[in-house]
């Protein structure tokens, strides 16, 4: 069935993304074809029908249109879908059309009293004023409030008597109120109550909220849970939760008491009303889209109880089923997101197999200065077994820093390129795209003959290699800094193919850039790029193969989890003769030690970074204490010195040419924030200082000391924290350690937990919201049920997987807006 709602999201947010063609992976094209397709198979009123044929969906070409065009374009379907929508409110229509995709059971057009999509205002008491406030915490129907999960719990569960309570404990009582009145507690009006029961009595008192004593009259029963003090010598709740003990259930004490997360104008007790009467209300009506036999097998809760017990436990072990549930819920459909995905990619157009020239191979090798280590040999292998298929290769390449990724990457490039097509490497940066170029530039030019000074003025970003393949290739150099018009003539040679390989930043997935015959991308740096990114790269047409790499080692289940629709190789071994990168943890008190040292680094001719501290809560404070750090630094400490500033708040030209000058030896010290994180390499530097160590995850520092001893002199870190606590102390002293970036990532992930370690907002996934990426039990569970259901029923199109089906269609759809 087609699914207008939904229809109409993606549209406005389409609009919103500047008519990009953004909206839905996959294009806009495809994505309006099926919907016209199930729009029509589920529509029998002719009238309908005709005035939704003349919006011409089924054969739409968006990605055709000039900006105009689409503008006008999506504003009339808009424009039908709110006659339509109108239609439907006056005259009850009898036309099916359930809310959202799905073969399943049709359902009444209008949300029924009762439907589990309605806007929260059917709640008995939300306003449309308090609804707007929910809106702000992304809640907005019914369901959203069922997913609206507790940030923690309180646990009021024991009850005890009076004369047991002790001070400064979390208790509960049951009692009778003797009396109950309006006093002044510090200077402002309060409520006082006294409360007993057969074995004493207490005082509670509540600060600033004088109308509490009317709602609790003489002899009503109560029950008060919080933490006692003692006042005088006596013991009092203060501000405690309480409510009536009439014969409904118990929310606010008594039991374990959920904490939502609250945001101006909403309180704790109307949100735990609220909630608890959406569950009782709604939650029954929650369908169980996952099958009977994988809740069996992986013994799952019901989705309603789940829902019911995440929000009002029965008790802790319940409570944890309940998680265990919600969170396999997402795994489990992040998985079957991603394998869909992929399948997606490598059966909707077939890829192009490439013809391995070992010959080409052996000549490559042979012509550079090294030998390859084991693992990337390895890597290699599984990179070409790859490539000869026919399937594209979507492979994540994850090697430590220096482990030699490039290289690897170079001669797989050069192998698409033997086989007459083109090929794409892209870095985060441009700076890092640069380096890229003069990198492969110098495996070619050891390889076969530089050609390019044959060529003509205005093409210096241009080099051309003779006696490497069998014709004479070119390779481009493509930022977004050139002049407008050597980026159109570079534009044009690619898209005549003229340009063999191109080195770029992501400008390479912009738009207007047409590959004549892209055999091959090459994504540096994966984790700053987001899935949608590369489905985008793969529209570029030919469905080239994709090889991403990174050098943030992720462990192995977490990356699985993360890039379920990848397949990884990892190149674990870092090549001979490399000198760990000396770590050293210093005292605050101590850091003149450290100025010398660096000074000392200067006098022999290195450079050297000093690293500011990551501000989590703002990138603005951040640029600001490292622009103080900076100017005491060049006055005080270094005035004699070269030093630079680098900070992410910067326009990127600035940040550009500050990196290089410092890459060009014009710059002593740089002075930075962890902007320079990402593999830059600058072969004369040889230390690094990062204040505020321990501020950084271990992978992240591991990243930054990454920077320094690339050549073949010694590389130092020098780590100094602001506060010296011991687990602090205890952690950064890992570093001294270990130095495989892996062993790290996984005491990283240990300590700190991965929401830290990882965002997943930077992924382009689905937040998981009760998921732990360190549960690796759960991971694995949920992937290998993922896996068994794909390979069961991979078009979801039986039955009883019709809920599921529909589940994933709206996740993967609200997906859109990750791009
Ligand atoms: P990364 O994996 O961090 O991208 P690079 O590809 O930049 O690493 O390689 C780092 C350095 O190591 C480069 O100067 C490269 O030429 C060199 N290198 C790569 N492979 C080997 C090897 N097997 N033996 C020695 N040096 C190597
Ligand atoms: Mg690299």
């Amino acid at each position: 069935m087609a699914d207008l709602d939904s229809l109409r999201n993606i549209l406005q947010l389409e609009c919103r993304k500047g008519y990009s063609d953004k909206a839905v992976i996959g294009g806009l094209d495809k994505y309006l074809h099926r919907q016209a397709g199930l729009f029509r198979q589920s529509v029998n009123d002719p009238e309908l029908l005709a005035s939704f044929d003349k919006l011409k969906l089924a054969d739409s070409s968006y990605s055709s249109y000039s900006l105009e065009e689409r503008r006008e374009w999506i504003a009339s379907i808009l424009e039908w879908l709110d006659r339509w929508e109108k239609a439907r409110r006056e005259n009850v229509c009898d036309v099916t059309m359930p809310r959202k995709l799905s073969a399943a059971p049709p359902k009444p057009c209008l949300p029924a009293a009762g439907d589990i999509d309605s806007p929260l205002t059917v709640l008995k008491g939300i306003s449309s004023k308090t609804a707007s406030r929910f809106a702000k915490l992304n809640v907005r129907t019914v369901r959203d409030l069922l997913y609206f999960f507790p940030k923690r719990y309180v646990d009021y569960s024991r009850i005890k008597p009076v004369c047991q309570l002790v001070e400064g404990e979390e208790q509960t009582i049951i009692g009778t109120v003797w009396q109950a009145k309006v006093t002044t507690l510090g200077n402002r009006p309060g409520t006082e109550a006294i409360i007993g029961d057969a074995t004493g009595n207490v005082r509670a008192v509540w600060f600033n909220q004088p109308y509490i004593a009317k709602d609790l009259p003489t002899n009503a029963v109560v029950v008060i849970s919080g933490a006692v003090g003692l006042f005088r010598g006596q013991r009092v709740f203060e501000s405690p939760e309480w409510e009536l003990l009439k014969d409904k259930e118990l929310i606010h004490t008594g039991r374990l008491v959920p904490v939502y997360p609250l945001t101006q104008g909403l309180y704790p007790r109307q949100v735990r009303k609220w909630v608890k009467e959406a569950v009782d209300g709604y939650a029954g009506r929650l369908e169980d889209f996952l099958p009977q036999d994988i809740k069996t097998r992986c013994q799952l809760l019901d989705l309603p109880v789940a829902i019911k017990e995440v929000h009002y436990p029965s008790d802790f072990a319940t409570l944890e089923k309940a998680r265990k549930r919600l969170a396999f819920d997402e795994l489990f459909l992040l998985q079957l997101g991603l394998l869909a995905k992929k399948r997606d990619w490598q059966e909707s157009q077939p890829g192009n197999a490439f013809c391995i020239d070992q010959e080409l191979v052996e000549k490559f090798l042979r012509s550079l200065p090294f030998s390859l280590t084991r693992a990337q040999e390895r890597a290699f292998e599984e990179i070409l077994a790859d490539l000869k298929q026919s399937k594209p290769m979507s492979r994540l390449l994850q090697g430590d820093v220096g482990s030699g990724k490039t290289v690897i990457a170079a001669l797989a490039l050069l192998i698409a390129v033997s086989n007459r097509y083109q090929g794409a490497l892209m870095a985060p940066t441009e700076v890092l795209a640069e380096q890229h170029y003069h990198t492969m530039c110098g495996y070619f030019s050891r390889c076969g003959m530089d050609k390019s000074s044959l060529l003509s003025k205005g093409e210096e970003n241009v080099k051309y290699y003779e006696g490497i393949i069998s014709r004479p290739f070119s390779i481009a150099l493509l930022t977004g800094s050139l002049k407008s018009s050597v980026r159109e003539r570079l534009h044009a040679m690619i898209n005549k193919g003229e340009i063999d390989l191109v080195v770029g930043t992501h400008t390479l997935i912009q738009k207007e850039i047409q590959f004549s015959r892209l055999g091959l991308a090459v994504i540096d740096e994966q984790h700053r790029f987001g899935v949608l990114q590369r489905a985008s790269l793969r529209q570029k047409g030919f469905n080239p193969h994709v090889l991403a790499m990174t050098a943030t080692p992720i462990p192995r289940t977490m990356a699985l989890t993360l890039y379920g629709d990848l397949d990884i190789s990892i190149i674990d071994e870092l090549p001979p003769g490399r000198k760990p990168v000396q770590t050293r943890l210093l005292d605050p008190r101590h850091r003149e030690k450290a100025y010398r040292f660096v000074r000392n680094e200067i006098s022999n001719g290195q450079q050297a970074f000093v690293i500011y501290p990551l501000i989590e809560e703002s990138g603005m404070l951040e640029a600001r204490a490292a622009t103080a750090e900076y100017e005491r630094l060049s006055r005080e400490v270094f005035p004699d010195l070269r030093l630079a500033l680098l900070h992410g708040q910067m326009p990127s030209q600035e940040k550009e040419r500050v990196m290089r000058r410092f890459r060009a030896g014009e710059v002593d010290i740089l002075v930075s924030t962890s902007v320079v994180e990402v593999g830059i390499d600058v072969p004369r530097a040889s230390v690094i200082l990062v204040e505020g160590a321990e501020r950084f995850g271990l992978s992240q520092l591991h990243q930054l000391r990454g920077r320094v001893g690339r050549d073949k002199q010694q590389g130092y870190c020098i780590l100094i924290p602001q506060t010296l606590s011991p687990e602090a102390i205890a952690r950064l002293r890992l570093l001294e350690k270990i130095h495989d970036g892996f062993t790290l990532a996984e005491k990283d992930l240990e300590l700190r937990g991965p929401g830290e370690f990882f965002g997943t907002h930077q992924t382009g996934l689905p937040n998981l919201r009760l998921a732990r990426l360190s549960d690796v039990h759960s991971l694995e569970l949920a992937r290998r049920e993922a896996i068994n259901l794909f390979q069961r029923d991979a078009g979801l199109a039986r039955p009883e997987h019709q809920l599921l089906r529909r589940q994933l269609s709206q996740l993967w759809c609200q997906e859109a807006e990750w791009s």
